[in-house]
């Protein structure tokens, strides 16, 4: 939609009409816009504050995605995507964590700013339309959808990830982007819970822990995050869980299995935990454990009897009476504790999709492909991951603003 918005404000800024210049949205759902619906649980987490810099360190952990989304979210930024709303009655409002939302809480305001905006631009919108193939001509394209034949001078596609695919994101644009010369870095969960096997105990599902350390960990190879965390019946999930998800489901996918470890004072290095139990456990001699483990912040209180099950230390135990090998382990379990083995981690069950179309074969400057010309790129069909907090919106309003307004219409003569 963005790229529409786009491409119509720079035609009409260079005195191109309407209808010379026809702009076509194809959707294969009744409606634009499913994910933005759903979106942040239906209040829409539209983008993320703070400058160009930050989003780009908060919300993409490579260096190369960093690199490329550079020019997009200096073209058009979270406060374009802000005032555009605005201009639509939509106010927004930023949260002390960053992450930007309607004021209305209301995912379908943004989305009927969205409709209006595709009104107002004189965009043609063609619903229950899938696309199945487009092929080059010498000059622009012909995409077909089932049953139906269009042509077109450039063609931008925008066709979303691979997750979610009842939404309509089923992968056809990738299909598509390989069939028109590009290669595609293979899809992979995102943002998506964890699953364990076994699965956590029952006691243990609804636990959550605030600002503990999440860890994948395989012969040697650890990937790690900070955050909150939340217990499910299948696993985890939370911030840090989804955030994790991208490098877990590669660390599964190349060594067919890891541990899944909480520590719980990800502040703290395995030697102060150490110094921290041994001098409370000189100074008080007759407290149980238990008690101790009960009074930290950091460790929910139904985790507690899991804890010293996993430590090897008894549930009567007092510090008075705990060995220097006991309170080793429970420094070590306190740092890492297991809560089981990866089972899977589900690509459908992602916020997103990482992987996609390669990044290197598309000019970050325009979003025009550089192995096929006049065809544009966008969105998270691109090999781009954001982190939760709204980044992968902007990144998507971002690349697509981008790609319509670098479309050069041909001015006759
Ligand atoms: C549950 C959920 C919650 C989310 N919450 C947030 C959030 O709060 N903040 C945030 O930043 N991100 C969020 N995201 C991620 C965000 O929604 C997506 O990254 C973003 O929508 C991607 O935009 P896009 O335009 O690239 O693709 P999409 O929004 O997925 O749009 C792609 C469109 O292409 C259509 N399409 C696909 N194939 C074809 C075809 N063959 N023919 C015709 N049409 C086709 C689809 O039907 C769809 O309408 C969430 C995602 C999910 C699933």
């Amino acid at each position: 939609m963005c790229a529409a918005f786009a491409a119509r404000k720079m035609a009409r800024s260079q005195g191109i009409g309407d209808e010379q210049f026809v702009i076509t949205i194809l959707e294969r759902n009744s409606s634009v816009g499913a994910k933005i619906r759903i979106s942040g649980g239906g209040r829409c987490n539209i983008t993320h504050a703070g400058t160009v810099k930050d989003l780009l360190r908060k919300g993409f952990q490579r260096k190369v995605e960093q690199r490329f989304l550079r020019h997009a979210l200096h073209a058009f930024s979270n406060e374009d995507v802000r005032a555009m709303l605005a201009t639509c009655g939509v106010e927004t409002a930023a949260r002390d964590d960053g992450k930007v939302f309607p004021v209305s809480r209301n995912a379908r305001d943004v989305l009927e700013a969205f409709q209006s905006m595709l009104l107002n631009a004189g965009v043609h919108l063609v619903a229950g339309e899938r696309v199945t193939r487009a092929e080059r001509l010498e000059e622009g394209f012909r995409v077909a959808s089932e049953g139906r034949e269009h042509t077109c001078r450039f063609l931008v596609l925008a066709t979303g990830g691979v997750s979610y695919r009842q939404t309509g994101t089923t992968g056809d644009g990738l299909d598509i982007a390989i069939s028109l010369g590009h290669s595609v870095v293979k899809p992979s969960p995102a943002l998506a819970p964890i699953y364990l096997k076994p699965p956590p105990p029952p006691e243990l599902v609804g636990v959550s822990l605030r600002g503990t350390g999440l860890r994948v960990q395989c012969s040697g190879t650890v990937v790690s995050r900070n955050g909150d965390v939340l217990i499910t019946h299948k696993g985890v999930s939370g911030p840090a869980c989804l955030s994790l998800s991208v490098d877990a489901a590669l660390l599964l996918n190349s060594h067919g299995k890891g541990e899944l470890t909480l520590d719980f004072f990800p502040d703290h290095s395995s030697e102060e935990v150490a110094v921290l139990l041994l001098r409370h456990g000189e100074a008080h001699g007759s407290q149980f454990i238990r008690k101790y483990l009960q009074a930290q912040q950091a460790i929910p209180s139904a985790m507690v009897p899991y804890v010293m099950l996993q430590a090897g230390i008894d549930r009567q135990e007092k510090w008075g009476s705990l060995t220097k090998k006991a309170r080793r382990s429970l420094q070590r379990t306190l740092k890492d504790f297991s809560l089981g083995w990866l089972k899977s981690i589900p690509l459908d069950a992602g916020e997103v999709s990482a992987g996609g179309v390669a990044l290197q074969e598309i000019h970050p400057g325009t979003m025009e492909s550089r192995v096929c010309s006049d065809l544009f790129l966008c969105g998270e069909l691109l090999d781009y991951t954001g982190e939760v907090g709204g980044f992968n919106l902007q990144a998507a309003f971002s690349t697509g603003w981008l790609a319509g307004s670098s479309i050069r219409y041909p001015v006759q003569a």
